[in-house]
Order: C-alpha cells, then sequence, then structure tokens
C-alpha cells in the first residue's frame, strides 16, 4: 500500500508558503468565505502566518464561517473506556505495555451496563466507546457492548448515538461493526511522520504505520460512511500534521467520494508512566492550537471537529467560537470509573473537570445551544448523504430544531434548574428556523415533550 502522505511535498509547501505577506493571507481569506475549502497550499500560507493582525483575521473569519454553518449548536458527548490493558507501546500513553504503573481493567458486561447508566444519568445521548488494544477487546466483545450500551434504559433516558475509538480491523470485522449501529469509527494517526511514529510506536500491532493510515480505507470499504481522523499534536510539528490531515482528506475523497466526517484535534496530556507526554517532543501553544482549529475550519468547512476535555474549561471556551462542532464533557478516561467512584489514573490527565451540567450551562450562559442530537445516522443521513445536505447549507432546519428538541429533552429529565434560565433563549433559536413550517414543528414537538414524549427529531 502506497504512502499517501509525501513528506517532501509537505516540507516543499512549508518551506514556499514561509512567512506570508499580509496581502497573501487576505486572498486566502476571501477566498474560503466561499465555503469550498482550501487547498493544502492555501491552509499552509494560513500556517505560516505568526503577524497578529493577520492571525486575527484568520480566528474572525473561522468564527464567522462556524456560525454560517454550524450556527450556535454545540454537540456533546463521553467517552466510555472499555479497556486499559494493551498489547501496543505508545510511548505517550499512560495505557502502553511497559507501563507496569497502571493497574488493569478490562470491563465485563455488568460493569458496561453500569457505566452506560451512570452516564445516561448526567444526559448524556451519545457516546464515543474507547479501548486499548486487548485481544479481549475483540469484535465478539465489541458487538456485545454497542448491544448493552443501545439497550440500557435509565429513567426516561438512552444511548442513541454510540461511536467508536478502538484498534483498527480488517474489512469482515468493520461490516458486523457496521451491523452493530455505530455513528462514526474514529481513528487517529498520531502522527504522520513516518520516522517519528516509528520512534513513539515501540511493538505491538500499532507500530505498523501505514496499516494504521489505511484503517479508515478499510472502515469505509465495509460501509462505515462516516469515519473520523485526527493527530495527537505536540509528537510532531502542528504544521505538517495539519497538512497531512488535509492530505489523508483529500485521499478518502478520491477513493471514496467523501472525506471525513470529523478531525480530531487531541493535544498531548499528561500521562502517568510516560514521560514523553510531560515533556512533549513539539510543544503546542494554545495560540497554536486557536491556529491549528481555526486553518482547519477555514480549509474543509463541513468537517466536524471534535475537541475533548484534555483542554481546559478557559480555553474550550473560546476554542467552540473558532470552528469546535463537538465537545466531550463530564469525562473519565478509567474504565469502570463513572460507577465505580474511583478516581485513579485514566489514560492521560483531564483538564476540564466540570460536570455535564456545569458545561452545558456555562455553553448557554455563552448563548451556544446543547446539542444531544442523534438524528442524521438515524435518519440516514451520513457520508453523502449528511454532505448532500450540509452543503447547501440546508443543516439548519435539521440541525437546529434537533439540537433545541434534544436540549429542551435534557433540561426536562436532567436540569429542570436550568430549564427557567434558558426559556428565552430556546424561544429566540426557535425564531431564527428558517423554514416557517419547521419553525412552527419544532413549537410543536416541544410542546409534545412536556406531555412526557421522548425521543422527537426530524
Ligand atoms: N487504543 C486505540 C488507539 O490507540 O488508537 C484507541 C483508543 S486510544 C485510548 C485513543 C487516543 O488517545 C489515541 O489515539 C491517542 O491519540 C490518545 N492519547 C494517548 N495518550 C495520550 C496522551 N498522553 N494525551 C492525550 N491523548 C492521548
Ligand atoms: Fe494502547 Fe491506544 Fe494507548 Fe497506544 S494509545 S498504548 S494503542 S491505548
Amino acid at each position: 500500500m502506497k504512502n499517501f502522505i509525501n513528506e517532501d511535498k509537505i516540507f516543499d509547501i512549508l518551506d514556499e508558503t514561509d512567512e506570508p505577506s499580509r496581502q497573501s493571507v487576505e486572498t486566502i481569506i476571501n477566498k474560503s468565505l466561499a465555503l469550498k475549502g482550501l487547498s493544502p497550499e492555501e491552509a499552509a500560507v494560513l500556517l505560516n502566518c505568526d503577524e497578529k493582525v493577520s492571525l486575527n483575521r484568520i480566528f474572525e473569519t473561522a468564527k464567522q464561517i462556524k456560525e454560517t454553518i454550524y450556527g450556535n449548536r454545540l454537540v456533546l458527548f463521553a467517552p466510555l473506556y472499555l479497556s486499559n490493558r494493551c498489547v501496543n507501546n505508545c510511548l505517550y500513553c499512560g495505557f502502553r505495555k511497559e507501563n507496569l504503573n497502571t493497574e488493569t481493567q478490562l470491563l465485563d458486561t455488568d460493569e458496561i451496563r453500569e457505566e452506560t447508566r451512570a452516564l445516561i444519568s448526567q444526559g448524556h445521548k451519545r457516546l464515543l466507546i474507547v479501548s486499548a488494544e486487548d485481544p479481549a477487546v475483540n469484535i465478539d466483545y465489541i458487538e456485545e457492548a454497542i448491544k448493552i450500551v443501545y439497550n440500557t434504559k435509565e429513567g426516561n433516558g438512552d444511548i442513541r448515538r454510540v461511536n467508536i475509538n478502538v484498534a483498527p480491523m480488517g474489512v469482515e470485522n468493520f461490516k458486523r461493526l457496521k451491523q452493530t449501529g455505530i455513528g462514526t469509527y474514529q481513528l487517529f494517526q498520531e502522527t504522520y511522520h513516518r520516522d517519528t511514529y516509528s520512534q513513539l510506536h515501540t511493538s505491538g500491532p500499532k507500530s505498523d504505520y501505514i496499516k494504521r493510515l489505511y484503517a479508515c480505507d478499510l472502515a469505509q470499504s465495509a460501509g462505515i460512511d462516516d469515519v473520523g481522523i485526527g493527530a495527537l499534536f505536540g509528537l510532531y510539528d502542528y504544521k505538517f500534521e495539519v497538512l497531512s490531515l488535509l492530505f489523508h482528506t483529500m485521499h478518502l475523497e478520491e477513493v471514496f467520494g467523501i472525506g471525513p466526517h470529523t478531525i480530531s484535534v487531541p493535544r498531548l496530556e499528561q500521562a502517568q508512566g510516560s514521560d514523553i507526554a510531560t515533556t512533549p517532543p513539539c510543544p503546542v501553544s494554545d495560540t497554536d492550537l486557536k491556529k491549528i482549529i481555526a486553518v482547519l475550519r477555514l480549509a474543509v468547512p463541513y468537517t466536524g471537529i471534535i475537541l475533548s476535555t484534555r483542554e481546559d474549561a478557559v480555553l474550550r471556551s473560546e476554542l467552540i467560537y473558532l470552528g469546535v462542532s463537538q465537545i466531550s464533557a463530564g469525562s473519565r478516561t478509567l474504565p469502570g470509573s463513572y460507577s465505580n467512584g474511583k478516581n485513579g489514573q485514566g489514560q492521560f490527565s483531564i483538564s476540564d473537570e466540570r460536570s455535564l451540567s456545569e458545561v452545558v450551562e456555562d455553553m448557554t450562559n455563552r448563548g451556544f445551544v446543547p446539542s444531544f442530537c442523534t438524528s442524521c445516522y438515524r435518519t440516514g443521513r451520513t457520508g453523502e448523504n449528511f454532505m448532500d445536505l450540509a452543503k447547501p447549507g440546508d443543516i439548519k432546519n435539521f440541525c437546529h430544531p434537533n439540537a433545541l428538541l434534544t436540549f429542551e429533552e435534557y433540561l426536562l429529565d436532567y436540569n429542570p434548574e436550568l430549564a427557567g434560565k434558558t426559556k428565552s433563549l430556546i424561544s429566540s433559536e426557535i425564531s431564527k428556523i428558517p423554514d416557517p413550517e419547521v419553525r412552527k414543528m419544532t413549537s410543536g414537538k416541544i410542546e409534545t415533550l412536556s406531555h412526557g414524549k421522548r425521543d422527537l427529531y426530524f
């Protein structure tokens, strides 16, 4: 399999676009407003821009594009860790094989049910199942885990979308994974720089760079329309990683006619037993992270950007304006810790430790609408179908009302204290729905929720 990340080409692009003029940055910014994306060369000009005035222009444009496409919605989810027993030895990760400080744990069916109950009780509707690479976490176990999650009910609540971040598998197993009704299959390349990759992944199946690079191809060949890619920022030069993410996107578009559904932008966090995680080889400053997110927003305007609780509350509040469309909240990274009360060392340390309700309240104070929507994949709006819908901007007639319906459901079932404070936010948001018929139907459905109906969506 060919390495579609041409490192020499990426270095040349970065050299050729070094120290861009204010004029060249402005030209690219203007082009990005057409919402047709940017080439890697254009993105490189923006990544190479450190001059304050131009950088602020990039941030303002990212905000504008985010607002145009996504409005003020922000989708919320939580990770559910199944196992921290790993056959790999990624030097930056607390779960790695040679880190003998970690107490290992593999959740059994009862524990998966308890974790799911605990997450439903917070108000979550969307989970990301995460696991270390463990022979016991095979396709049979994963299928069973997903079945348990979907079948667990707690009060009025249930989990309606499960995304997956587990080790790659073969096409046949990806087909089985698709059959379980998952949303997105996510896998991060960590670093696209091959030598760095080899140095950091010293043993186990994950040490095969090319196999990992093609994992999303296999998932898409198996019919999983929505795949998520990402890089772990801090391992190698962030500009190289952003351009590689764009080349990865172009590769998937060329082969499957559709790019990734999401891009994740995790930054290296401290992890017990990892020197590399404590002193990242290529530290990424807060301003760099803002630039990464803003440039991605301009370059791939319709691709979701995911941010986790690795970042602290203050920075996360800034980053949601710049293009992030999904955030995790109330997260724990140690298997079992939502329900067993243990607060041990997870995969990495969490910087935003607020509960889901605290995050939700903060978001609404900032004028954002928290969304727990799971409608798209349940109504077949995935892959190309999603893009057809997203591109003309019709998203506002689906996603926005769905965000309001799921937020209202959350308020009724989990946060009645906040309901009083957010009444005016909800009515002003209803009035912004462009289609009058959808506007009317949304008001009607919100009324129906107050009479006990649940899970209403367009
Ligand atoms: N084990 C599978 C894998 O590595 O692809 C899937 C789950 S792994 C637990 C999820 C992600 O956690 C990894 O892809 C990596 O990017 C991230 N991660 C590992 N160590 C980290 C650290 N110290 N700080 C931040 N993220 C980390
Ligand atoms: Fe295992 Fe994933 Fe951690 Fe690597 S990043 S050690 S594969 S859990």
